[in-house]
């Protein structure tokens, strides 16, 4: 309570688990002296009462002795008691009751959103504007949808990120690690797959032969050596198919750093050799029960932990999610792909017509990206989950399928149902299989800066198939994703133009899944591996 009142800086929401009211509809007798503790420990910032008020006469008597009174589930009664079309209605009598004032239709429009009455229909224009000159904005994605208690580890996170880009020792310091990394990763033109296609030529970018077989481990150096400047000592992660975690768990190895993953239940099940390869590199596994029990509720969980830990811990997200800045810091820190394309390509005296990646949080694809995004000659591509299908409820196709909403602090793209409720996902792949997206990228789609197409698991089972069988490289699933769509974007293209393809990560993590998922998709792609 000490600490909670020592944070608030508003007014505090004293929920009564007690119940504000007796039995008997009298005030609860222990209320009046529960305000006063509170708002000493407070400095008198004002206190505003629930949990059980309904009616007027409970009202008064809570407004009597606190400053606000919150009515929660009554409003959700009346909403759900309402008959169909009169909800609005019904809540709007049910304030008046309970207030004793009317609303004038006209002063209560322009009081609540604070607008003339044109936009209040359609908030665009200048309430867009408004919110798109935040920190770590793009367009009127990203900002910072967190709790309170983070908003300060942010800032110190935000600042101690912008000092070490401004900062050469810090680059040099990123590059000494190149050869334990495995970097710069090699560029090379996939001819089989060229010739098979009979489109443009497509190359791959191979960050699957990074250490740890693909390019999580971009970011979370990055990340480890900005948290060793602001002096943390333990580091917490979130993973989904555990490839962030084992990323993770090897450069806490490297600088000596305790190392938490959290990690969805479901998964950990799942991707029983990931969790094995994080323990043995000397971290622990949390299993977290919540929810789906899976990536989202891995996110959750972390930030959840990361809040009682700030002075001495550093969350490492794995993906270009989150509120500011993480958003901006995984883009910097996975830029280093598309640089060295940029450049790769260059001493070939060419320039890619098209660069394609797959999307998950969208941490490979805006790598891939970015430092090709002011040149316009060069296409966009990502590639998202479709499951089973975009027509079905189990798909992962976020900026194709989904909608504006808040996830996980920022404001993006996210799958989610009319209430608002995030949907459940599916993708054959798990690191693809996130109901959110960064929010760069969903700048970019609105922008139509960038193209996003999908990938169903059996066309993603195709493109690992083709990789695999004519290039001699097995693809990670999520990649899969992106050797399909780049497929696709060839045969457009034509003969002459270049493709880009990033190979994300290498498939030896997949082998099991593929052997398991055979049966039921490779007659669909008249594949069959049956002694
Ligand atoms: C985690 C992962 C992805 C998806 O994450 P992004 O943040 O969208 O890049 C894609 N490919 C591989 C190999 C991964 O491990």
């Amino acid at each position: 309570m000490r600490t909670l009142c020592g944070m608030a800086d508003s007014f505090i929401y004293l929920v009564s688990r007690m119940g504000v009211t007796g039995a008997t509809g009298t005030l609860n007798i222990e209320l009046p002296a529960l305000i006063q503790r509170v708002k000493g420990l407070s400095g008198n910032i004002p206190v505003a009462v629930g949990f059980g008020i309904s009616t007027r006469e409970h009202f008064l008597s809570v407004t009597s002795i606190a400053d606000g009174a919150v009515i929660g589930s009554q409003v959700i009664n009346i909403l759900s008691d309402a008959p169909p079309g009169g909800a609005a209605q019904a809540a709007e009598d049910y304030c008046s009751l309970i207030t004793q004032r009317k609303v004038h239709r006209d002063e209560s429009m322009s009081e609540i959103s604070g607008a003339t009455e044109k936009n209040v229909a359609v908030p665009t224009g200048d309430a867009e504007a408004a919110v798109t000159n935040g920190p770590g904005r793009f367009g009127t994605f990203g900002g910072q949808y967190a709790p309170e208690a983070l908003t300060t580890c942010l800032a110190e996170l935000e600042a101690g990120f912008q000092q070490a880009l401004d900062d050469p020792t810090f680059w040099e310091e990123y590059r000494s690690y190149y050869p334990y990394m495995g970097r710069p990763s090699s560029l090379h033109q996939a001819s089989r797959l060229t010739e098979h296609v009979g489109g443009a030529n497509i190359w791959l970018k191979r960050e699957d032969l990074n250490h740890t077989g693909s390019h999580k481990i971009n970011n979370a150096l990055g990340q480890i050596l900005v948290a060793r400047r602001l002096g943390k000592t333990e580091i917490i992660a979130e993973t989904g198919a555990g490839q962030h975690g084992v990323a993770t768990a090897t450069v806490c190895a490297k600088f000596g750093m305790k190392c938490t993953i959290y990690m969805g239940a479901e998964d950990v099940r799942r991707q029983a050799l990931n969790v094995f390869r994080i323990r043995l590199l000397g971290a622990t596994v949390v299993p977290v029960d919540s929810g789906s029990r899976t990536l989202r509720d891995a996110v959750n969980e972390a930030f959840r932990a990361w809040i009682v830990r700030l002075d001495t811990t550093h969350y490492i997200i794995g993906s270009a999610i989150g509120p500011h800045p993480f958003p901006t810091m995984v883009r910097t820190f996975q830029s280093v792909i598309g640089n060295e394309t940029k450049a790769q390509m260059h001493e070939l005296g060419k320039s890619p017509d098209a660069v394609v990646a797959c999307v998950g949080g969208g941490s490979n694809s805006v790598g891939m990206f970015y430092p090709f995004s002011n040149d316009l000659s060069v296409q966009l591509v990502g590639v998202e989950a479709a499951g089973d299908g975009l027509d079905t409820e189990r798909h992962s196709a976020t900026l194709t399928g989904g909608s504006v909403g808040v996830l996980h602090g920022v404001r993006t793209y996210v799958l989610q149902d009319q209430h608002g409720q995030i949907s459940e996902t599916h993708s054959v792949s798990a690191g693809l299989d996130y109901p959110g997206v960064g929010p760069e990228l969903a700048h970019w789609k609105e922008s139509k800066r960038a193209t996003f197409l999908s990938a169903t698991d059996v066309q993603a089972f195709e493109g690992f198939r083709l990789l695999s069988q004519l290039e001699g490289i097995i693809p990670a699933l999520e990649t899969s994703h992106a050797v399909w769509g780049a497929i696709e974007i060839a045969k457009k293209l034509g003969p002459g133009k270049d493709i880009v393809l990033c190979l994300s990560g290498r498939g030896d993590k997949d082998v099991q899944t593929v052997a398991d998922e055979l049966p039921r998709i490779g007659p669909q792609i008249g594949w069959d591996l049956r002694f």
